[in-house]
């Protein structure tokens, strides 16, 4: 519950780009606050200057997050109102602030949203993959081999893949995603999202590569890729389901064997009908 006599911790949501989209009650958020904890002040400073702002900030970083939760907590245990906020979008997404946020939870402090832009989210809603269900997996890992371990754990997922990418590490992400979900899936690159050069390019992944290699404006910025999740049906479990037929085959009459190797790999009893009897 919260301790009424202190005070309240917004986590407040700034712009991806376009600065218009930090909202009218971010921006009175951030008026009225006692002091706004940013993830670099300098970047803060500018956004607030645009918007005719000036508050006391504070650093709030991955490296002094700890240090500076003792200080902010203080704050908010005699009654000030405090502000988080990350250079760009929703702080905590792919951004410092949660370790923040769980000691004001935990101190019984009131912590409360000011929703606004996020990438991740942004890109989803313009890029016409599934959006029912997705794995939101932010930045994968610089190095390629723990990149690629990365992406072999998700190659059966059927749920639609988000990831955050810099122009540095584009094209080697891409290429990792080709080796390892394969050349063919579909998937979506919107890069600068509400800023002047916003692209969203659709394709396969290696039509995707193709593309940024033969256009380096292609490259710059950055993005948000979204990968279609595996197709359970028609990719994954229908090649199981052709493994288990051919090995029942070997003893069963072919639709008993067809039958059992759907129920047993989950594939759709007649896409598996249809495969083995093309076979
Ligand atoms: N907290 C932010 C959010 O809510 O989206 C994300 C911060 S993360 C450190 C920065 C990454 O988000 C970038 O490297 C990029 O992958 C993605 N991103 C941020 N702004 C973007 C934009 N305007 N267009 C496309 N991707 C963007």
């Amino acid at each position: 519950m919260a301790n009424l006599a202190s005070g309240c911790l917004y986590v407040v949501a700034t712009p991806i780009g376009h600065l218009d989209d930090l909202s009218p009650r971010a921006l009175k958020v951030l008026a009225e606050v006692d002091v706004i904890a940013a993830e670099d002040t300098r970047h803060t400073q500018q956004l607030l200057a645009a918007k005719g702002l000036r508050r006391p900030l504070l650093a709030l970083h991955d490296h002094n997050e700890a240090q500076q939760i003792v200080h902010v907590l203080a704050r908010l245990a005699d009654g000030e109102q405090v502000a988080l906020v990350s250079d760009a979008g929703t702080p905590l997404i792919s951004d410092p602030g949660y370790r923040l946020v769980r000691a004001a939870r935990e101190a019984g402090v009131k912590v409360s949203p000011i929703p606004g832009a996020c990438a991740a989210i942004a890109a989803l809603s313009v890029a016409g993959i599934a959006s029912d269900r997705f794995v939101f997996e932010g930045f994968l890992p610089p190095k390629a081999s723990a990149r690629r371990e990365r992406l072999a754990v998700l190659q059966g997922e059927t749920r639609t893949l988000l990831f955050y990418e810099s122009s540095h590490r584009i094209e080697e992400s891409l290429e990792d995603m080709i080796s390892v979900l394969g050349a063919q899936r579909g998937a979506v690159l919107a890069r600068e999202l509400t800023k002047l050069f916003e692209t969203v390019l659709s394709g396969t992944l290696d039509e995707l590569r193709m593309q940024l290699a033969s256009d380096a404006n292609q490259r710059k910025g950055e993005f948000v890729v979204i990968v279609q999740g595996a197709h359970e049906n028609t990719d994954a479990r229908l090649l199981e389901g052709q493994r288990v037929f051919a090995l029942l085959r070997e003893h069963l009459p072919a639709s008993k064997a067809a039958k059992l190797a759907a129920e047993i790999s989950g594939a759709s009893r007649k896409a598996l009908y249809s495969a083995v009897s093309t076979d």
